[in-house]
């Protein structure tokens, strides 16, 4: 199924929860919707749902205005961060619910709700624990439970708000790669809220991102990675350097150094150059030297990579730079050093969030 929204707006009384958002959910892609808490994620998934009605706009489900369908029409499933599973009910009771409940002339025979809720199971891979109860599971089974009874009524739509968000690192990490081979199995249409961005970027195959009821950028993984459209989007999406200066004339100068920019050489005022840290090149400090010139504070190396902790000017503005560590090693540095940074990629906003 797909899924459109249009012009949706949703206030709760003088609050604006969600303002003009327009989106488009492709069939059987996987779509997270990333932002910081209270951004509108949750609310625009429950009126995707139809728990919530937008004060004006439409969901469309396959192209047909959704807006007079009740929840049980709209065909979704649901899991939610702390999905209560029936407590009295052992695992395979909890998976047959959605088919148990059905209307008589839509009921599935006994046989066909036993041979469907033991392969659910077995496409969660929790089949050996169809007769344990809730409390006898750890949280990462519980929620693939959860996702296998949302999954048992076959929706053509799979909402899924924060589905790990109660577990720790390491299940999470598990899950979602599971939640990702589990996809590409099923390829139902599905939305998950989660405000993890390693989460979004490893698991959806497009990422929306939202910042106060708006929808600040949407596109693929490495789309809205590698090319932020807006200072928060940047920051919201991994660690980011932030050099202040003027623009003028294509070059952004920023203390004593300035960086070309490319495009819009007419754009002209107070800027922000955005720069990773991977995209810091550093060097050894040689008078006259082109760059940014700074001190090493803190250097450590994790692996493949030097993390280099840096300090630029009389303030001390904090710099990060991560480099591999064959150079970090090949450049023999000693903490206090005088080194140069230089940006191999850079993007400038100038003043509020436009974009040259
Ligand atoms: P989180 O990551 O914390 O769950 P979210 O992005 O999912 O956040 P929402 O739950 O959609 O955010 O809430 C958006 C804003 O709307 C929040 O500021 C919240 O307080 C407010 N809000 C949500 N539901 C209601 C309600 N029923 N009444 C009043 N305000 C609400």
């Amino acid at each position: 199924m797909t899924i459109q929204v249009k012009n949706i707006n949703k206030r709760f009384g003088d609050f604006v929860a969600l303002n003009n958002i327009s989106l488009d959910f492709p069939q059987g892609e996987l779509t997270a919707l990333l932002g910081p808490s209270g951004c509108g994620k949750t609310t625009l998934l429950r009126c995707i749902a139809g728990l919530e009605h937008p004060d004006s706009g439409q969901v469309l489900l396959d192209g047909q205005d959704a807006s007079d369908r009740h929840v049980r029409e709209r065909q979704v499933g649901f899991v939610f961060q702390h999905y209560a599973l029936f407590k009295h009910m052992t695992v395979f009771e909890n998976v047959a619910f959605g088919l148990r409940v059905k209307k008589r002339s839509e009921r599935p025979s006994e046989e066909q709700i036993r041979r469907k809720v033991k392969d659910l199971l077995e496409l969660v891979q929790l089949d050996w624990l169809a007769d344990r109860y809730p409390p006898q599971l750890s949280g990462g089974q519980r929620q693939r439970i959860a996702l296998a009874r949302a999954l048992a009524v076959e929706p053509r739509v799979l909402l899924l708000d924060e589905p790990f968000g109660a577990l720790d690192a390491k299940v999470r990490k598990e899950l979602r790669r599971w939640l990702r081979r589990l996809h590409d199995e099923l390829h139902v249409t599905s939305i998950f809220v989660t405000h993890d961005q390693e989460e979004a970027l490893e698991v959806a195959d497009q990422v929306v991102l939202m910042n106060k009821g708006n929808v600040e950028q949407i596109g693929a993984p490495d789309e809205v990675y590698n090319h932020p459209a807006s200072p928060f989007v940047y920051g919201f999406l991994g660690n980011v350097n932030m050099f202040h200066g003027r623009v003028q004339d294509g070059v952004l100068a920023s203390g004593e150094a300035s960086f070309a920019v490319p495009g819009q050489p007419e754009a002209a005022g107070k800027g922000t150059a955005y720069v990773r840290p991977h995209e810091l090149d550093v060097d050894r400090y040689t008078p006259g030297a082109e760059g940014i010139v700074v001190k090493l504070r803190r250097a450590h190396a994790i692996g493949p990579l030097a993390q280099l902790d840096l300090e630029r000017g009389d303030n001390a503005e904090l710099i990060e730079a991560v480099i591999p560590n064959e150079r970090f090693s090949s450049l023999d540095l000693k903490e206090g050093e005088t080194l140069v940074v230089r940006p191999k990629r850079l993007r400038v906003f100038v003043d509020e969030g436009a974009s040259i």
